[in-house]
């Protein structure tokens, strides 16, 4: 039996899911076009928009990072200036791409485990008008925090700006409001709450903000707008597809309209945090965040404070167990990370809790 993943993506998938990839097809079979098809049309469906009013999607091969790559590569123009808003690694990522491709780029930066105000955003917005972007990410993995998009998105748009998510491991297990919050891209990936396997990422985006992009492109693979107009025009990919990858998330996807969509799934998610807070509370294991910020896609706890406590035997005696968490990334603490999202239930975190119990005591971390 393969490990359980605690991890925030790859992560363990439904059997279906795997079984989906033992077909061969050609990038431009028409069984295997039709398919994009209906994968574009479901993650609109997913996100609650239609092309009507105005939405499309497109994938892109490569991991989550290469879609946010595509979106800041492309979308934002020579004159553009971009004020990105984070507080973890994969915001600081994107200010790293601002930074190869020379894009203008303001950056509130914030403490790990803080939510960045929104009063803020705005203050930046009317102090400078040339900004032209808002970045920001929904649920930063580092820590697990959930970003405030609404109140973001609500300023971005009053200020006329586009408005970039990252909702890389939220979107499809967290309700979403596109066109309430007025997202213009919103960024996810394959292998994470949709829960198909690693391969391509996705955006969905407003064709209106899209449409004005031609030309824009700094890299010639990342180049969203013209992916954009070969999906539209035929459903092909311009470079080879990872077509089992994408087969595994056509499953993906009709295993997660069976489980009743995006609340449901949402629901076993909390369902699987909640048990994974009573039980490491019952361990004495705090949590990095305060509760009131704590999304219920990962969560980071504090090592415990004994001196016998050592992540690597911790991490390998768990691994031992079948049970694979993950390390932190916390800049100034001392951090690891268990993800409850994936094929995951409470049986499982339960499971995770007495194997935790097990090697603190083996390691003589009194609980
Ligand atoms: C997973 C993730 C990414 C993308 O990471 P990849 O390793 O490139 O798939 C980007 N942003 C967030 C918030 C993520 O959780």
């Amino acid at each position: 039996m393969d490990n359980k993943l605690f991890t925030p993506g790859p992560l363990n998938t439904k059997r279906s899911v795997k079984k989906a990839m033992l077909h061969d097809m050609g990038s431009r079979d028409i069984e295997f076009l039709q398919v994009i098809a209906e994968i574009r049309n479901d993650l609109l469906e997913i996100a609650g928009v239609t092309l009507e009013e105005g939405y499309d999607s497109v994938l892109m091969q490569g991991s989550g990072t290469f879609g946010v790559e595509s979106v800041i590569s492309t979308t934002i123009p020579e004159y553009g200036h971009l004020l990105l808003v984070t507080n973890g690694s994969y915001g600081n990522r994107i200010g790293n791409m601002t930074n190869v491709y020379e894009i203008k780029t303001t950056t509130l930066s914030y403490k790990e485990n803080i939510v960045p105000p929104y009063q803020d955003v705005e203050q930046a917005l009317q102090k400078d008008d040339s900004i032209t972007h808002v970045a920001i990410v929904h649920c930063e993995t580092t820590t697990g925090i959930f970003n405030d998009i609404e109140n973001v998105g609500y300023i971005a748009n009053k200020y006329k700006k586009i408005f970039i998510v990252d909702a890389m491991s939220s979107f499809g297990a967290v309700p979403i409001d596109l066109k309430a919050i007025g997202i213009d891209y919103l960024i996810s990936s394959s292998n994470k709450c949709i829960e198909g396997v690693p391969g391509f990422s996705f955006v969905i985006f407003k064709t209106n903000s899209l449409k004005g992009c031609k030309g824009n492109a700094r890299t010639v693979s990342l180049d969203l707008y013209s992916q954009w107009i070969e999906m539209k025009i035929s459903n092909q990919f311009r470079f080879t597809p990872p077509i089992q990858s994408i087969l595994a998330f056509h499953k993906a996807i009709e295993e997660l309209k069976l489980e009743g969509g995006v609340l449901k799934r949402s629901e076993r998610y909390q369902q699987n945090y909640n048990s994974l807070i009573e039980g490491t509370e019952s361990l004495g294991l705090a949590t990095y965040l305060a509760k009131k910020d704590q999304g219920y896609i990962i969560t980071s706890f504090l090592y415990p404070k004994h001196p016998n406590f050592d992540f690597t035997q911790f991490y390998e005696k768990l691994h031992l167990r079948g049970q694979v968490i993950y390390q932190g990334k916390l800049s100034d603490t001392d951090c690891f990370r268990i993800g409850n999202i994936g094929q995951l239930y409470m049986e499982d975190i339960d499971n995770l809790i007495v194997a935790i119990q097990e090697v603190l005591v083996e390691m003589g971390v009194p609980v």
